[in-house]
């Protein structure tokens, strides 16, 4: 069996119009969507992933604003910055690039962005509504997976998913999509013993640990669907992802690649996201008024 390969740049491309509309219809009503990046430091991977956020958000007609500070920038100072974007009108939604410089608790700028501001999902508040089913904000990297699994119109429902990662950024809020779509979920971290034993096990199979080549196709169920989230960049610049493409594509029905596959999603579900935010933003000044 050689896999058929789920395209997430051509997915992306196809999502991206039609927030592209649903951007210019908020302006009509005067409501321009609007999304803060903050910078801290100058690593130059994150510099990328700003810059391809900031680059897709303007492309689709969002008011989008880079923030970039010097590494040394106190806690007070970023705190400060975000609970101004906190009450700025113009600004609908606020990502804090991670990592973050070792001075800079991540678990305090988390907390401080309003959580109906909070892009990334990672606030105590939205994790939390995510895992009792009521989500405000969905996690833009497992929201795209999922956006994955139906462009493919896999059925979920009844299905066995494991996903190899547990971490709260991608692993779990992940698993609890799955969950809450209706698969039966295994979740491995990095002290499961016998990997292979529960990936054959898998109808979706969903790695997301930056570990290279952790997955190859003897870990594969024949025709299970597998989505390649990790990713790396080695010292010499080349990339890196957790599946082995080759001998996996020869086992499984659907695979997503590296590059192409989750990563051009995870940027066009913070559009997504940013759009709904917008949109609740505009419905909540009309109930108001
Ligand atoms: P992370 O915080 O480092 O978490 C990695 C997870 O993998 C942990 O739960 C860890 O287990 C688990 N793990 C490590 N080694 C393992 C092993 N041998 N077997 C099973 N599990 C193992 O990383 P993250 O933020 O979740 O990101 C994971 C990967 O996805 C990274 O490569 C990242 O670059 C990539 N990523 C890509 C996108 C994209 O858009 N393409 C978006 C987000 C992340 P423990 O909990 O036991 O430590």
């Amino acid at each position: 069996m050689t896999a058929e390969i789920i395209n997430g740049n051509k997915l992306a491309q196809a999502l991206r119009a039609e927030v592209a509309e649903r951007a210019a219809q908020l302006c009509e009503q005067g409501e321009k969507p609007g999304l803060a990046v903050i910078l801290v430091g100058d690593s130059p991977a994150s510099m990328v992933y700003v810059m391809n956020k900031e680059k897709a958000s303007k492309a689709i007609g969002i008011h989008s604003v880079l923030e970039k500070y010097e590494e040394d920038l106190t806690e007070a100072a970023l705190l400060e910055r975000i609970r101004a974007l906190n009450v700025d009108p113009r600004i609908h939604g606020i990502l804090v690039q991670l990592p973050l410089p070792p001075h800079i608790n991540t678990h305090r700028v988390i907390e401080t962005i309003a959580p109906e501001k909070d892009m990334d999902c990672f606030h105590v508040v939205n994790a939390g509504m995510l895992m009792t089913g009521m989500p405000r904000i969905r996690p833009c990297t497992p929201y795209g997976v999922m956006k994955m699994l139906e462009s493919i119109q896999y059925p979920v429902v009844g299905s066995h998913a494991v996903v190899v990662g547990a971490s709260n950024i991608v692993g779990k809020p992940m698993a609890m999509m799955l969950l809450q779509a209706g698969a039966t979920v295994t979740i491995c971290n990095s002290k499961t013993r016998d990997l292979g034993h529960h990936t054959r096990l898998a109808d979706i199979l969903i790695s997301a640990t930056g570990q290279r080549h952790i997955i190859k196709g003897g870990m594969v169920k024949p025709g299970a669907v597998v989505i390649d989230v990790g990713v790396e960049r080695d010292k010499d610049g080349k990339l890196w992802s957790d599946v082995e493409f080759d001998s996996v594509r020869e086992v499984a029905g659907y695979l997503s690649p590296v590059p192409g596959g989750v990563g051009p999603m995870t940027i066009t579900m913070l559009l997504v996201n940013t759009i709904e935010a917008a949109e609740k933003a505009l419905q909540a000044k009309r109930v108001a008024s």
